[in-house]
């Protein structure tokens, strides 16, 4: 196994990382890269990817800009960890192999606790339990025992699911005046282990939800359990809601699906979803309210990080409500100062991170 510590600094992503290391392995056929982003709070955590990568510098960027994510996310969860991400290059469904999940658990082991890591796209509970056997620093794997003694997997998604509920009714509260879901609708874009769980929370509190997903089959299964609305993928966006979920893949917010969505409010678990930075300005210019992203999808870290602190599940719902008032604070104070609520967010977490010497880097 060769691990080498590579310079990204001419990287466009590059944000004075830490540092990024890359592994390959012959014998298991790993290749894989670790960017530690910031550790002024802590460990570096935060989800192992494993993605068909077209090429390196296409692994390397994701690395660099997932791992900044992860510092930022946490520091607006209160929580003191920094940021940082695996990326596997290989294609989940075809490539994964015990061996490789092991050669990784090594990989992970040689950064000696300084990035722990997680499930996220292409890894789940099962691979990072096998990922474990190399090494004790894995999050998100172990069961939890919940307030009435059911026992649930380490899997974070119902806890980002609760996350986005509980950041859904502090932006309507913020909007409407009132958090009461009686009568307003919702549109998820993507019922996967976020969306699904989602729709739940809200059809349980009285909401009316559409839903549209890639794969029909999550659409069935979800349809079997709850009573929601189908629509057609190109329309999701276009429904005649209060809120706009994207809960898919990031990047789906862009100046055309702008001009095309009504809901006044934009909130949902997907990463990444301003295609750009200057979204955020034009979200302001046309009256919407945004949740931040890394702000209402902080659940799943937050549930991450209280299984490493020995898992209290009322602790872990208590921590998690408090998305709602960070987002009430983010909300206030752009609306006083006319910027794009992402700006403010990252204004508040970069005061929490940054050292002395660090660089501040707010518009
Ligand atoms: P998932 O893969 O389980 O579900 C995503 C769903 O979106 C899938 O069912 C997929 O078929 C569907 N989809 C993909 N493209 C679509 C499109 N164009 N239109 C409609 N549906 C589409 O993923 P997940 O774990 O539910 O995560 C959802 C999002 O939330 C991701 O962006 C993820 O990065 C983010 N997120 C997840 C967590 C977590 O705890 N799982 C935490 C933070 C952020």
């Amino acid at each position: 196994m060769n691990i080498a510590e590579i310079d990204t600094s001419s990287f466009k992503d590059f944000d004075h990382h830490e540092k990024v290391l890359e592994c390959t392995d012959e014998q298991s056929g790993l290749q894989a890269y670790i960017a530690v982003h910031n550790r002024n709070l802590g460990p570096a955590l935060g989800g192992a990817r494993m993605w068909p990568y077209g090429s390196r510098s296409e692994a390397i960027t994701d690395s660099l800009r997932l791992s900044r994510g992860m510092t930022y996310k946490s520091a607006m969860a209160g929580l003191p960890l920094g940021g940082g991400k695996a990326v596997i290059v290989g294609d989940p469904r075809t490539t994964k192999t015990p061996a490789l999940m092991r050669a990784m658990g090594r990989f992970i082991q040689h950064l000696d606790g300084a990035y722990i890591t997680a499930e996220d796209s292409g890894t789940n509970v099962a691979d990072l339990q096998i990922v474990a056997t190399e090494t004790r620093h894995v999050a998100g794997i172990n069961q939890k025992k919940l307030n009435d003694g059911s026992q649930i997997s380490g899997d974070p998604s119902p806890s980002t699911a609760y996350g986005v509920f509980v950041g859904i009714k502090a932006s309507l509260a913020h909007r409407f005046g009132s958090g009461d879901l009686h009568g307003v609708s919702v549109a998820i874009q993507g019922v996967g282990n976020v969306g699904k769980r989602l729709a739940e929370f809200l059809v349980n509190a009285g909401a009316r939800v559409v839903v549209a997903d890639l794969y029909p089959r999550a659409i069935e299964e979800l349809q079997d359990k709850l009573q929601v609305t189908v629509c057609k993928l190109d329309d999701i966006h276009r429904q005649g809601v209060e809120v706009f979920a994207p809960c898919a893949l990031g990047g789906f917010l862009t100046v055309t699906t702008l001009s095309e969505i009504t809901a006044p409010i934009i909130a949902g678990a997907a990463n990444n979803q301003l295609a750009e930075v200057g979204i955020g300005r034009s979200l302001v210019d046309a009256g919407k309210l945004y949740a931040p992203d890394y702000v209402i999808n902080s659940g799943g870290i937050i549930d991450i990080y209280c299984e490493r602190a020995g898992y209290r599940h009322d602790e872990l719902v208590t921590h998690i409500d408090r998305i709602g008032q960070t987002l009430e604070e983010i909300y206030a104070l752009a609306e006083a100062s006319r910027q794009p609520t992402h700006v403010i967010a990252d204004r508040i977490a970069e005061s929490r991170f940054l050292s002395p010497v660090g660089r501040i880097n707010v518009a």
